[in-house]
């Protein structure tokens, strides 16, 4: 029987965290606003109006198209493309069509095969249309959204499963946090995916008719979606009815399963022409090297030098990487303490596991990294114990954001590591228990557990434990 092959490009749409939007001064940031507060003639498309161009947008732009290794051509337009939709009030869409900012890039990713580049064949600048709400008495527009500057970011037909679209995915989500461009965050509609997926006999290497499935905005939707088309592709092939041409489907999120929405369109169907409102854009070589060489270390990069440098799982290091206020969380803590697997461990599985609990990000969390490496340091001078910090002490600190230092003094927690104390109380508890004291020289060695469990007690816990083992053995000896 013969097997398939699937082939996958994405479009990634990704809104920048400019102040303001790309033709106009309104405010980029309308997240919880009323409808239409954040508008004027210019992003609503009013007749006369006159576009300027965003330079910071720009500029993010150029930002990612480096981060992604693109060429920046010196000369770059923009370029109206032309369509008819309720939330476009202009009619067209502000877009560059044949000579875009940058081109020609890549993005590397982890594989079960390795390292693997996926080719970007654009990252080009636009502005976002508005927002439609449908609802039982009609549509509602909200033009809040319309005019925020997007970066659309075209990847090479390069993927071959619905997994690596996803750690694609998830890779330029990290890159974008890490270069400042884009929040990127999925639940506000900062990121959103079309995926354009063929299949063909394994061995061949034409690319067949794709379907493009648009709008899709989650990483969990863009995989199932995937899944759900590679299959229906397959039994087309199967039945001797593979696509005979392009077409374009949505993803039915409540349904689990793709619709046709009508034949794939052309660029001829959007009729595209030079903005003749905008001057073209062009570019300076030599900032641009400067922008080139401050791009900071990329999330790959990063994950290495955690594996290399810490000692830490790759788990571990690719979970930290992927967020770079994480990342420089967990460096700041690994870097003061030195001792990176602990910082880990309180960081990725303590510190991540209580947020997670709560729902929380740890923008919102009051514990400093200076604070966790403060807890960490404790328990390593025995201070207090791991299940002490892991416990009491990191509860109090999430609660109040206090110093563990404070908490521990507050609550009268620090452990006893003197020896003169330990040995008094071991003293003590030996004079008080003096059948187990016999027991234990006629050979039953399990009631020194017993014994050190009341040294324990008499200290309140506070007895560094170690400390009490090698007392009371030295003692009975
Ligand atoms: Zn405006
Ligand atoms: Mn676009």
């Amino acid at each position: 029987m013969t097997s398939y092959e699937t082939v996958i490009g994405l479009e990634i749409h990704a809104q920048m965290n400019t102040k303001t939007k790309m033709f106009c001064a309104c405010s980029n940031d309308s997240f919880g606003a009323k409808p239409n507060v954040n508008v004027c003639p210019i992003c609503m498309g009013f007749p006369g109006m006159l576009p300027a161009t965003n330079k910071k947008a720009i500029k993010k732009g150029v930002r990612t198209a480096l981060a992604f290794r693109c060429n920046i051509p010196e000369f770059s337009k923009f370029d109206r493309k032309n369509y008819f939709y309720p939330d476009l009030p202009l009619g067209f869409q502000i877009s560059q069509f044949d000579e875009p900012v940058s081109e020609k890039g890549y993005v590397e990713i982890e594989t079960k095969e390795g390292l693997k580049k996926i080719g970007i064949t654009r990252v080009h600048i636009e502005n976002d249309a508005g927002k439609l709400t449908h609802t039982n008495g009609g549509s509602l527009v909200d033009f809040n959204r319309a005019g925020s500057p997007l970066m659309e970011i075209v990847t090479d037909p390069d993927m071959r499963s619905s997994e690596e679209a996803k750690t694609f995915a998830k890779m330029v989500q990290a890159i974008l946090r890490t270069i400042g461009t884009s929040e990127a965050d999925m639940e506000k509609g900062m990121m959103r995916f079309d995926a354009s997926i063929s299949t063909r006999p394994h061995g061949e290497t034409k690319l067949y008719p794709r379907a493009e499935i648009k709008n899709l905005n989650s990483f969990r939707s863009l995989e199932t979606a995937l899944e759900y088309e590679i299959k229906r592709q397959i039994n087309l092939w199967e039945e001797g009815n593979p696509l005979d041409g392009d077409i374009t489907v949505g993803w039915l999120d409540d349904q689990q399963k793709t619709k046709l929405l009508r034949d794939k369109e052309s660029s001829a169907d959007y009729r595209y022409f030079p903005e003749p409102d905008l001057p073209p854009l062009v570019m300076d070589p030599q900032e641009i090297e400067e922008m080139k060489a401050n791009i900071p270390e990329l999330p790959l990069e990063k994950r290495q030098k955690f594996i290399e440098k810490y000692n830490i799982s790759e788990e571990e290091a690719l979970f930290f990487s992927e967020d770079p206020k994480l990342a420089d969380f967990f460096e700041e803590v690994a870097e003061t303490t030195k001792e990176p697997q602990k910082s880990a461990s309180f960081v990725g599985t303590i510190l991540l596991g209580r947020l997670k609990n709560d729902n929380k990000n740890l923008q919102d969390c009051q514990i400093t990294a200076q604070q966790m490496a403060q807890l960490v340091t404790l328990v390593e001078e025995g201070a207090i114990s791991n299940n002490q910090a892991k416990g009491v002490v990191f509860e109090a600190m999430f609660e109040t954001g206090k110093d563990p230092e404070k908490i521990i003094e507050e609550k009268g927690l620090k452990q006893v590591s003197d020896t003169g104390a330990i040995e008094a109380i071991v003293d003590q508890v030996l004079s008080e228990n003096p059948s187990a004291v016999e027991d234990f020289k006629t050979g039953k060695g399990n009631v020194l557990g017993f014994l050190i469990g009341q040294v324990m007690k008499a200290s309140k816990g506070q007895a560094n434990p170690g400390m009490v083992n090698e007392i009371m053995r030295k003692k009975l000896s």
